[in-house]
């Protein structure tokens, strides 16, 4: 009997405003009112509500001591909390259009823009107790401050927003609702954003797509015979027209906007009081969390517990940053070792001076046979002698320290075209498998040396059958130009980008060119730039950077120069794709993992999201700037604290009770993991160190899906159908386990920030007129055509 629970709402009746409800067994169970049809909030409006019981027979200071009067004090309280609950559900629905307050148009605009672009007549918002702040300014800051604060925010956000939908990458529907107010123009000319009709739960799949389906099956888009050059770092297209080649003019941004964009950003994270207001707001954020944890934190888990069959264990969760040469634990690849040794002692797997060597004679120039072999041995492993060693770090990937290992079994690259590496990968995939409720996005490489590396690739995946429905690909781009240069491989930058991109616009130009290879792209969602981000580099990039084709010299281009003709090309990349018919592609590089803090300056403008983000801890502005346009972050703590940051200061807690968008990944299982399951050794961990309640944990899975680059039906699948949808609308609690309480909470606190934001952007320059009494009832109307680059500030101009 759950007395304890029902005796704390006779003391205090409106503290939890939960019902409680008898089940056929006689329990009395807590539950959400969102769940109960009969009992839903509104059934009970208007119902009187009887102070006194019918039958008293105790006197009322005493506790009831009849059955009769407990049965009915009990339907009293039910009664009681049915129309408290029915008025805060009246007050949460219209919440959205006055909590603005104010006056005017000013208030109306801000109000309009937190519903989304449809109707949900049928979405009940959760009942819980709301965190809100009263009064006309609640940021804290003198209004001009506040008013300059918001117009660089904005300002940023629409920087992003052109970078995402030049290139066909996506963008926070919210924040771009808000973002598309501010010109009134481009709000006319704007695409309407793509609807998903919504989809009744009833008629949703329950099998999981794409079972039976050859893996290699893909469109085949007719051959377009574009010409195709290279032409200051960025491909274009040429078509044959009548007046001979004309080119096409597929939108992209230029190196020198690029670079002004960025110089506009890095000003602005060094701008004294925009710091100290997005510092703050970070800082009330985390408060504001704690509250709600406060205060909501038992009805989540009752709503979690009254799901059946879904709990943390079979819910759905993507490892969004994993690389391929190292997704298997130690004990894993030395099984796979001695394995091979023993049953392929004869096969020839290298060649030694152009003489080919057995994988026996290589066992024994190192003077080593299976019984020897130990995890020890192997020395793979991260430990504290890696912390800010990078340089050793990379050593790691060389078993037993030996360079020709690494080539043997870790490369798709070698003599045997990686057949031992394609094996071992399989075998991951298939304990993935086994799991079911665990997926990968593997990375895998392209260094850019040589053309044919493509080629390679995909006739790996092919000939191999390297595929898994758990598994996606991303390919990495090392940021190796400096060391093909110093070996003579290659005369400049340009060339470096020739050969990663060259061979992609080829096969998208006419499949049939490489077969292969547009059958494996299908399986590829986006490329990833790593490297050690800590390497000394040159931090300037100013307007007159070279060109890729004038970069000849043996200093290493800067990250931010890599990436902008990362994401220069694969936005051109992307348009020919969308022409064709086919899948496009995103940049999710390694970003602020260590480091200049520009790096994560570059990540905001052109990367879908990003890898680590450790930085983000000392930059205030840039960190609120990512939970505004709600840029997906994959952190791995355990990587993390073999080469970074030690764990206990890890920002991630921090992080997800702002709301950032946050995943956890593992990054490298082969270093930093010691069991089967990588991923769920680092849920484990952070939930033990950080005391992770169920909800966290199921909201980082449900984060790590929706970052994740699998397919629309397989999110469905996994998400609900409406997974789209912005707030409860989206969420579906039997298949993600995370309830509607902490789903309306991000989202309501989300299009807080965003209207407070948005509201002093729209707000006239004069001081806000408030509702008391004699206070101007008509504010000026809106200015949508205020330029948008407001300097004021010297040090910004
Ligand atoms: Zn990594």
């Amino acid at each position: 009997m759950a007395t304890g629970f029902v005796g704390s709402t006779k003391n205090f009746p409106f503290s939890f405003d939960m019902d409680v409800e008898d089940d056929e067994a006689g329990r009395t169970t807590p539950h959400l009112n969102k769940r109960i049809g009969s009992e839903s909030p509104t059934s009970a409006v208007g119902a009187e509500t009887p102070r006194e019981l019918p039958n008293e027979l105790s006197a009322p200071y005493e506790v009831p001591q009849f059955p009769i009067e407990q049965i009915e004090k009990k339907l009293l309280i039910q009664r009681q909390l049915n129309v408290k609950a029915a008025e805060c559900a009246q007050s949460v629905r219209s919440y959205a259009g006055s909590e603005a307050g104010g006056a005017g148009a000013v208030f109306d605009e801000a109000a309009r823009l937190r519903l989304p672009d449809e109707d949900e007549p049928d979405v009940v918002l959760p009942h819980f107790q709301r965190v809100a702040i009263s009064g006309e300014d609640t940021s804290g800051v003198p209004l001009e401050d506040l008013q300059q604060a918001s117009s660089y925010l904005v300002q940023a956000l629409e920087m992003r927003k052109r970078y995402m939908e030049m290139s066909h990458q996506s963008f926070s529907t919210i924040t771009a609702r808000f973002v598309r107010s501010m010109d009134a123009d481009a709000a006319a000319n704007h695409t309407p954003p793509v609807k998903y009709a919504k989809s009744h739960i009833a008629d949703h799949i329950v099998h999981p797509p794409f079972k039976d389906k050859d893996p290699w099956e893909c469109p085949m888009p007719e051959p377009k015979g574009y010409t195709i050059r290279l032409e200051r770092g960025v491909f274009t297209l040429y078509k044959q027209g009548e007046a001979g080649e004309e080119p096409l003019n597929y939108p992209c941004i230029t190196l020198a906007q690029y670079i002004q964009d960025k110089n506009t950003m890095c000003n602005m994270i060094a701008d004294g009081p925009l710091k100290s207001f997005c510092y703050r707001r970070l800082s009330y954020l985390s408060s504001k969390f704690q509250l709600h944890v406060l205060l909501n934190e038992l009805r989540e888990l009752a709503s979690q517990k009254a799901v059946p069959h879904r709990d943390f264990y079979n819910i759905r969760k993507v490892d969004t940053h994993i690389h391929a040469a190292s997704c298997m634990n130690q004990k894993h690849l030395l099984r796979f070792i001695k394995k091979t040794l023993k049953n392929h002692a004869d096969e020839v797997v290298t060649l030694h001076k152009g003489t080919p060597m057995t994988l026996k004679a290589v066992f024994q120039s190192m003077n080593l046979s299976t019984y020897d072999l130990t995890v020890d041995m192997l020395d793979v492993h991260a430990d504290r002698n890696t912390f800010h060693r990078f340089d050793k770090f990379n050593a790691k990937y060389n078993p037993i320290g030996e360079s020709r290992l690494r080539e043997v079994f870790l490369k798709t690259d070698n003599y045997m075209n990686g057949k031992y590496f394609a094996r071992i990968i399989n075998e991951v995939a298939s304990d993935l498998e086994e799991s079911k409720y665990q997926n990968a996005e593997l990375r895998l490489s392209i260094y850019g040396k040589s053309p044919s590396e493509w080629a390679k690739l995909a006739k790996w995946a092919i000939q191999y059958n390297v595929h898994s429905d758990n598994v996606r690909w991303l390919i990495q781009i090392p940021r190796l130009y400096d060391i093909f240069k110093s070996n003579k491989i290659m005369n400049n930058f340009k060339e470096f980008l020739s050969n990663i991109f060259q061979p992609l616009f080829e096969v998208t130009n006419d499949p049939n060119s490489n077969l292969e290879l547009h059958k494996f792209l299908t399986h590829v969602i986006g490329f990833d730039s790593v490297d050690d981000e800590s390497k000394p580099e040159n931090p300037m990039l100013d307007a007159d950077a070279k060109a890729p084709e004038e970069w000849d010299d043996e200093e290493n281009p800067p990250y931010a120069y890599y990436l902008y003709y990362m994401y220069a090309n694969m936005t051109v990349l992307n348009h020919f794709r969308k022409e064709q018919g086919l899948n496009t592609f995103v940049l999710r590089p390694h970003c602020g993992e260590a480091g200049p803090v520009q790096h994560l300056v570059c990540g905001f403008l052109l990367a879908e999201n990003i890898s680590h983000g450790l930085l983000l801890r000392k930059v205030p502005v840039l960190q609120y700037l990512y939970y505004l346009a709600q840029i997906y972050i994959a952190m791995s703590p355990l990587s993390n604290n073999s080469l970074f940051l030690n764990y206990h200061r890890n920002p991630l807690p921090e992080f997800l009770a702002r709301g950032l968008c946050i995943t956890l990944s593992t990054d490298d299982p082969l270093q930093f993991h010691f069991t089967k399951e990588p991923l769920m050794e680092e849920y484990s961990i952070a939930a033990q160190v950080w005391k992770l309640s169920s909800c966290d944990m199921c909201e980082l899975a449900r984060n790590s899906v929706l970052m994740s680059g699998f397919p629309h039906e397989m999110k469905q699948y996994w998400l609900g159908p409406n997974y789209m949808k912005e707030g409860v609308a989206g969420n579906d609690i039997t298949r993600t386990n995370v309830p509607d309480i902490r789903i309306s909470f991000r989202h309501e606190t989300l299009l807080d920030e965003l209207t407070n934001i948005f509201k002093a952007k729209f707000s006239p320059s004069t001081p806000v007129p408030t509702r008391r009494a004699g206070a101007s009832p008509t504010p000026p109307p809106f200015n949508y055509k205020a330029p948008i680059v407001v300097l004021k500030r010297p040090s910004l101009v």
